[in-house]
């Protein structure tokens, strides 16, 4: 799974933590060679990798006003990103989705009990720190 955060401009590694807030701009800090920089561009550009799991939900079932929530990215952006990657989604959705975020220790507790993964079609996507299970009951395909 690709960082959210950006590389580190000295080593060029992906493990990277934020390390405050300096005039405004987001600092990190590189793990591996420990660098200190900050990005200009904060809040700007949306990462990519943001883009991809906003097209995700939306394929999934999940509203704009959700993804929104989920995300904390506005749905007019989520709404042009569909407009421009021309994502259609197929009309047969006959169940709707439900979701939950979790930590990665609740994450492990919640697939652990067969009872909350049998029948349901699943998938999990991480989301910053935390986990998000979206889920569907099983529904009889024709
Ligand atoms: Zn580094």
């Amino acid at each position: 799974m690709a960082s959210i955060f950006p590389p580190c401009p000295k080593c060029d590694s992906d493990d990277i933590s934020k390390n405050g807030v300096i005039k405004g701009k987001q600092r990190y800090k590189c793990r591996t060679c420990l660098y200190n920089f900050t990005v200009e561009k904060m809040g700007k550009s949306i990462d990519s990798y943001y883009v991809v799991k906003a097209l995700q939900l939306y394929i999934e079932g999940v509203s704009y006003r959700e993804i929104e929530r989920l995300l904390g990215i506005s749905h007019v952006s989520v709404m042009n990103w569909v407009k421009k990657y021309q994502i259609k989604v197929p009309k047969q959705n006959l169940a709707t989705p439900t979701y939950r975020i979790l930590n990665h220790k609740e994450l492990g507790e919640f697939v652990s009990r067969p009872q909350n993964v049998e029948g349901k079609g699943m998938l999990i996507t991480e989301l910053g720190d935390k986990f998000m299970v979206i889920q569907w009951n099983r529904i009889t395909f024709n």
